[in-house]
């Protein structure tokens, strides 16, 4: 579409994988890729539905370091889900939420972390005699903090967050010789879910749950520039989390459908108002005789 002209439609979607380049013809495109990405790097600036205004006043959710370890030996200290909440927690917000240009942040010491050591309900997730332990940091929404890597092979900033919270776990779960018994150590930073994601400014969630973000408030999830165009996922209405990211697919079927309704979908999928003969192979619609 050009500017000024009828509104632009989305014909299909061009991607690559190992054979090559493909192009798939579609009525119906639904980006459920990061919101940013979608808008900034994919649609060219006239069919971008926010502004770069609107962009600089959106708020990113929080970022994470993450810390994937396999640990020799048990860990009776630790339960399945563990959080360790430290009462600094409104300086380590403030921290997190600090304005970018302020620099590298120093993250507070200890800070609040959520510990799953998996292998307490899944013993097939690590090799016989070791445990499997992930570890989860909340730190800025900012790419340039760094990635990660394997062995401590990460940018600095990540691998010191990565110390400080092996031994923090280590002091306040009472398991002094933990950081010794780590054989295999990998870790993920802000710069990891930016550049292998497309996560805008590398948050591992989206845009925050602020109350100009939530609700009616967030962003929508239909292009107001091209027709034909949805989206859905952490980015859009309703937010974020695996339970909000599917009611936001669910929102999109509606929206098709032309259901204003407010409950959920139907359960099983009701078919399509506009029938659609069943396939070969495949169920006549609910309700058919
Ligand atoms: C560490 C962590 C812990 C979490 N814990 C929980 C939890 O306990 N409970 C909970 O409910 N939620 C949790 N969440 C949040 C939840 O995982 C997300 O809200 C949800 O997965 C987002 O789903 P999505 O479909 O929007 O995005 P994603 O699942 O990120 O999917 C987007 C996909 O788009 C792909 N993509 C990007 N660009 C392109 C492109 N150009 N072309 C093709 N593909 C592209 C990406 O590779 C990615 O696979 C957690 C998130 C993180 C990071």
């Amino acid at each position: 579409g050009l500017p000024g002209h009828r509104k632009a439609r989305a014909t299909g979607v061009r991607y690559r994988d190992a054979e090559g380049a493909h192009e798939l013809a579609a009525e119906v495109v639904v980006s459920t890729a990061d919101l940013h990405h979608t808008e900034r790097d994919l649609l060219p600036p006239h069919l971008r539905s926010h502004s770069r205004r609107w962009w600089d006043k959106q708020v990113p959710g929080p970022s994470t370091v993450m810390i994937y370890l396999g640990v020799e030996g048990e860990l009776p200290e630790l339960a399945h889900h563990s959080l360790f909440f430290a009462e600094n927690w409104d300086e380590t917000f403030d921290r997190i939420f600090a304005p970018r240009d302020e620099g590298p942040v120093v993250m507070p010491d200890p800070t609040s972390v959520y510990v799953s050591r998996v292998t307490a309900t899944d013993p097939d997730a690590a090799p016989a005699g070791h445990e499997n332990v992930v570890v989860l940091v909340p730190v800025p929404p900012d790419e340039r903090l760094g990635r990660g890597g394997v062995d401590g092979a990460g940018d600095p900033w990540v691998e010191k967050v990565a110390d400080a919270a092996i031994a923090q776990l280590a002091s306040w779960a009472g398991i002094p010789d933990l950081a010794e018994r780590v054989v295999v150590r990998r870790t993920v930073g802000p710069g990891d879910w930016a550049g292998d994601l497309n996560s805008w400014r590398g948050t591992a969630l989206g845009p925050a749950h602020t109350l100009r973000q939530s609700a009616m408030f967030r962003a929508g999830n239909v292009s107001r520039r091209v027709e034909g165009l949805y989206l859905a996922g952490g980015s859009v209405i309703p937010g974020i989390g695996l339970p909000m990211c599917l009611i936001s697919a669910e929102l999109v079927v509606k929206r098709l459908r032309g259901d204003t309704s407010t409950g959920p979908l139907p359960e099983p999928l009701a078919p399509p108002r506009r029938a659609v003969a069943p396939g070969p192979g495949q169920p006549p619609p609910a309700g058919a005789a």
